[in-house]
């Protein structure tokens, strides 16, 4: 067979002369902006061209520090097809993360959306290796900064050059992305993507039995171009001539919602905060959906009974996933294999609650105390995964030798594995509560509180105990309609007949919200302090 390398230039080359016609909707600071695949391809080649012109050459990185919009688009090809790296940076980190990867990485360009233009004047003196700052504006004026050299993102696309031509001597294996993940200590972690990598993770998108995204869709990725990706959405739209719509800068679920009603959003991608969020709105207001054929869940479990309103409430399909910044990020998907689809309804509802098989390209093995786990749904062990997207090291990091050993990846999760192969996440292998020897899940918990109507949200978190070690409290964020109409007795009373006694969180604290990390998913660390010093003690 041929070895014809497998880059992303053929992606966006596909969609610019292919689908020329087919939409990306891009909501900025100014509203809706509407651009076809012929526009876009062309200034992600005057773009290429403004950051050779800039002095970006091959294997340079490039920074973006911005919202999903039509111009993070264009970065997202314009710099791995020039050659450079294309670093997404996570803006709701700290600063000082935020500036430990910038010079970790050794950015020598930063695209900035200008809201977060305030944020980067904070670090700006401690980036020595940045040599020019992009800005994403609107507006015709550049913003008034502190910040220097800064250049216009538009002026500069307006000089560049729109038949720029792609260099054809990049290499499958030449880094492409790269992207840091949030360590539960020290310092975000670098993860490098490949040309390879992104190219076949893009491929196990559109397969039928995973996301099966195809040129049909129309995709609202909610999850943040600037978070592992925005899961490869974006890069396997292109390349398929899928409609693209954008949702930019502080969007609120109401946006949501009427932006999947008017643009006939087919598929769409996020943590289950935005889709908590979102299933209130629907809950309340009126809104048509009917076009969702599904709805992309993962980063955190999925609780079953958000599953079953938006499925059986509002008649919108639910697909749980599963994947880590190290794992590009698709690994696991939960999808029924077609003899499943005969089981009654809650039966086929506690198989997609987990969070599903492997896709295909991948490989894995659930490590226990004893060696490999039984293929039984109870024993719990540590997932490892392999195959072409998956990360094998940590960019310039000791950590590495942790995490990726004997050729496999340690997620670093806590699952289970049924006869079916359906694999369920228990815990992060630190989250686990670990009382009296034995290992109590805080998802499996969380999930039972969050099917209780009163409650919104509920957190479970470890707390030391004499006798027992460990033993789990829970932080629950009851709905508005129902504080102070609830106690805790009601709500053990719900979980008794559905785990072993010594499961039984020893205390339900109400608490008006819960930590999050960067990307919505709770921060039980700050959690698990939280409950010792202040919230235990006053109870
Ligand atoms: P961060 O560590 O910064 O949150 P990631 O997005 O890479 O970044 O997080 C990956 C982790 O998220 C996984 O290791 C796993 O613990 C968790 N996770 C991802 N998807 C799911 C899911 N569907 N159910 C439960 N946990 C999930």
């Amino acid at each position: 067979m041929m070895q014809t390398p497998l880059t992303m230039t053929h992606m966006i080359e596909r969609a610019e002369k292919y689908f020329p016609k087919k939409q990306v909707v891009s909501r900025t600071s100014s509203g809706i902006n509407r651009f076809t695949y012929k526009q876009i391809a062309e200034r992600t080649r005057r773009l290429a061209d403004a950051l050779v012109k800039l002095g970006v050459t091959k294997g340079d990185r490039v920074g973006t520090l911005a919202w999903n919009h039509h111009r993070h688009l264009e970065a997202y090809f314009a710099i791995p097809c020039m050659g450079a790296v294309l670093h997404t940076i996570n803006i709701r980190l700290a600063p000082q993360h935020i500036s430990y990867i910038i010079n970790h990485a050794e950015d020598k360009v930063l695209l900035v959306d200008p809201d977060i233009l305030p944020l980067l004047e904070k670090c700006a003196h401690e980036l020595p290796n940045v040599k020019a700052y992009v800005i994403m504006t609107d507006e015709k004026e550049l913003p008034k900064t502190k910040i220097s050299p800064v250049y216009h993102y538009e002026d500069l696309l307006a000089e560049a050059n729109p038949a720029y031509q792609y260099p054809n001597d990049i290499d499958e294996n030449d880094p492409a992305g790269m992207c840091y993940t949030s360590a539960t200590t020290g310092n975000p972690k670098g993860v490098v993507y490949s040309h390879r990598g992104i190219y076949l993770h893009s491929m196990a998108l559109g397969l039928a039995d995973t996301a099966a995204l195809s040129e049909k869709d129309i995709a609202l990725p909610v999850v943040p171009m600037f978070h592992a990706n925005a899961w490869g959405m974006p890069f396997a739209a292109v390349w398929f001539g899928t409609s693209l719509i954008l949702p930019g800068p502080y969007f609120t679920p109401k946006l949501l919602a009427e932006l999947i009603e008017q643009e006939k959003v087919t598929i769409t991608a996020g943590v289950p905060t935005i889709w908590l969020g979102l299933l209130k709105e629907l809950d309340e207001g009126s809104y048509d959906l009917s076009s969702l054929r599904g709805v992309l869940c993962g980063g955190s479990a999925a609780p079953k009974g958000m599953i079953k309103a938006y499925e059986q409430r509002h008649k919108i399909p639910f697909m749980h996933a599963y994947g880590m910044t190290e794992t590009s990020p698709l690994a696991v998907i939960s999808t029924l294999k077609s003899y499943q689809e005969e089981l009654d309804p809650e039966e086929k509802l506690n198989i997609r609650a987990k969070q599903g098989t492997l896709v295909p390209g991948l490989e894995m093995k659930i490590v226990g105390k004893n060696g490999e786990v039984a293929w039984d749904g109870r024993e719990m062990g540590e997932l490892c995964i392999r195959g072409p997207w998956i990360a094998s090291e940590y960019y310039q990091d000791e950590r590495t030798l942790d995490a990726f050993r004997d050729g496999w990846l340690h997620t670093g999760d806590v699952v289970t594995i049924d006869e079916e192969g359906f694999v369920k996440i228990v815990d992060r292998t630190k989250d686990l509560i670990k009382s009296g020897g034995e290992w109590i899940s805080s998802v499996d918990l969380e999930n039972a509180l969050m099917a209780h109507e009163s409650v919104f949200e509920a957190a479970v978190v470890a707390v030391p105990h004499e006798r027992w070690q460990e033993r789990p409290v829970a932080c629950v964020v009851l709905k508005d309609a129902f504080i102070g109409k609830i106690t805790k007795d009601e709500l053990v009373e719900f979980l008794k007949p559905q785990f072993a006694k010594w499961w039984i969180p020893d205390d339900i604290l109400f608490v008006s919200e819960i930590p999050k990390t960067s990307v919505g998913k709770f921060l039980k660390m700050a959690l698990r302090e939280q409950v010792q010093k202040d919230i235990l003690p006053k109870n």
